[in-house]
């Protein structure tokens, strides 16, 4: 069992039932989640017994790490799952912080033809530890602490929601990791049952929600993301109008642009049409494609994106541009190539 699975109301549960006093479960789940203790056996204020038992009984690492790359302003963590599957995670030095990307699936069954993640469809969902442990190993190699989190990895993280939100409940509770909620983001491709579970659920809506729009047209956006027939632009735009943040929050609009297929400047004013009514609910993030060999397609010179941007500025809609150095050695987070390297 890994202990890494469970809250610390379950815990308080599993440790009554062992006949502990439930107090113990606080001072467990403290060893772990703020002094990142990862062996029982240096959990001095418990008994000699308890840390036996415990030792026999529980695990905290779901994950083996396999390498860590390094690279411009990034760190790429590989790791593999006690059932073999190579997973990645990526730790991004921004200006001021770090931020972790980390993985919520193996494959993904979204089958986004610009993404590397979507290749061989979905293999499974990660467990809620396994996401935790992403954090735990790459945190205990890294000075700082990391106070920001991304679902960018692997994975479509709405499609495995229950894991997504335990994982969540753990980085944003007092006696877990302690995020704040606005440090945790979800980037969905926009599933619009999982967003509207998502806009009511009191722990989950209020997290940064990013939702990756990739085109400004039915068409074409069905042309590159297969789950848009029937989740369609239209309804998932209504579903972010509606979505219950307060007026000063935004939702982050994704769009990935791709050399020759959505980055001219009429689909940028097609996107400015269409997020016009929203200018103060989105703020946009373009993520110029990152090209990979089996992927058919090309990334825009810096003058199309930055002639992209400015005509959504032109609208009053605030546009960021998001590279990462040393696109040669990492994708953007959500690029994820190293299964391929690891098994070939
Ligand atoms: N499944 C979720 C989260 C993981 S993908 C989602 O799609 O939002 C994270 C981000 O990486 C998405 O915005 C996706 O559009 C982007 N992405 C995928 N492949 C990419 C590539 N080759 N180059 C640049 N961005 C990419
Ligand atoms: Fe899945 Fe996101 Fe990749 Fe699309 S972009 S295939 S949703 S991981």
């Amino acid at each position: 069992m890994y202990i890494t699975s469970l809250t610390l109301q379950e815990l308080r549960e599993e440790v009554r039932q062992i006949g502990w006093e439930p107090y113990r479960a606080d001072q467990i789940l403290n060893w772990i989640y703020k002094r990142f203790v990862f062996d029982f056996e240096q959990m001095t204020n418990l008994s000699k017994e308890q840390r036996a038992f415990l030792k026999d009984n529980y695990l905290i690492h779901s994950l083996d790490l396999l390498n860590v790359v390094e690279g411009g302003d990034s760190k790429k963590f590989l790791f593999r799952t006690k059932d073999g599957h190579i997973l990645e995670t990526v730790l991004i030095h921004e200006r001021d912080h770090l931020t972790i990307c980390v993985s919520s699936q193996i494959g993904c069954a979204v089958g986004c033809t610009f993404c590397a993640t979507a290749k061989d469809g979905l293999i499974r969902n990660l467990r809620a530890e396994e996401i935790i442990d992403q954090f735990l190993q790459v945190q205990s190699l890294t000075k700082e602490r990391i106070r920001n989190v991304v679902f960018m990895g692997m994975g479509e993280p709405l499609a495995n929601y229950e894991n997504v939100r335990k994982a969540v409940e753990i980085m944003v509770s007092p006696w877990g990791l302690d995020l704040s909620k606005r440090r945790v983001s979800i980037s969905t491709s926009g599933l619009i049952n999982q967003l509207k579970r998502m806009a009511q659920d009191k722990l989950m809506k209020e997290l940064n929600l990013a939702v990756s729009i990739n085109a400004p047209s039915q068409n074409l956006r069905e042309s590159l993301m297969p789950l848009s027939k029937t989740n369609t632009l239209e309804e998932l735009l209504e579903v972010l109008y509606g979505f219950p943040y307060p007026p000063d929050r935004r939702i982050m609009i994704e769009y990935v642009l791709i050399h020759g297929v959505n980055d001219t400047v009429d689909h940028a004013k097609e996107l400015a049409r269409l997020l016009k009514k929203g200018r103060k609910k989105f703020k946009v993030n373009l993520i110029p494609f990152n090209p990979d060999p089996e992927l058919p397609y090309r990334r825009p010179p810096m003058e199309n994106v930055y002639r992209f941007q400015k005509v959504l500025w032109e609208e009053g809609i605030s546009t960021f541009i998001r590279i990462s150095k040393g696109p040669e050695i990492f994708g953007a987070c959500g690029q994820l190539r190293s299964k391929r390297f690891v098994l070939r």
